[in-house]
């Protein structure tokens, strides 16, 4: 398990930054480690959840964003229910996701891309389309499938249409990426 390095460079505007984005008071956290405790990732996590809340705290921005944490979070909220001082942990998450990424510091390219996959479809579509983010995701790392056995039983059970399904109301979720991008820009 990493430790935090706390001889790295301290940014005091990065808590302020990150309490801003995700709307969270930071000075609550009194490391009592509940969040890591309950956390269905902790096992395969190089930078436990607490471990990045005490990082943000410090202002060690590159040891709360530079770790493969971040993108092996499953968005469960598992954190976010169990803290005492009701600190929302996956908003404060997916802060630093938005965070790593807009600075560069994502550990882990592959899992981006799926990402990236994922949303296009929800974006021209309104919902997921699995044959879409496949070969999106494909197309993006130049890698196969992983569990491409599977394919068949998932096609012949229609789990994979080849037609996406299109959404009423598609454009409403279109305008939501749309505002997203322009808030970033
Ligand atoms: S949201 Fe992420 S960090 Fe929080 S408990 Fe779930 S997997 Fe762990
Ligand atoms: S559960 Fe809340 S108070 Fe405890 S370490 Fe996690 S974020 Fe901090």
């Amino acid at each position: 398990m990493n430790t935090i390095r706390l001889d790295k460079a301290r940014d005091p505007a990065f808590k302020r930054q990150v309490e801003k984005e995700s709307g969270q008071n930071l000075s609550l956290c009194y490391q009592c480690g509940n969040c890591t405790a309950g956390c269905p990732g902790a096992q395969v996590y190089d930078r436990q959840v607490s471990q990045i809340m005490r990082a943000v705290q410090l202002g060690l921005k590159e040891e709360a964003l530079k770790n493969r944490s971040l993108w092996l979070c499953l968005s469960c909220s598992t954190c976010s229910a169990r803290c005492p001082n009701d600190i929302d942990v996956a908003a404060v998450m997916e802060t630093l996701r938005m965070m790593a990424r807009r600075e560069g510091w994502v550990q882990d390219r592959p899992i981006e891309s799926f990402w990236k996959a994922f949303l296009d479809t929800v974006k021209y579509t309104g919902r997921s389309y699995e044959l879409g983010v496949m070969a999106d995701y494909m197309a993006r790392t130049l890698r196969g499938w992983g569990n491409l056995e599977i394919a068949p039983m998932a096609l012949r059970k229609n789990k994979m249409p080849f037609v996406p399904s299109v959404i009423h109301g598609r454009e409403e979720v279109a305008r939501i990426f749309k505002r997203y991008a322009e808030k970033r820009s």
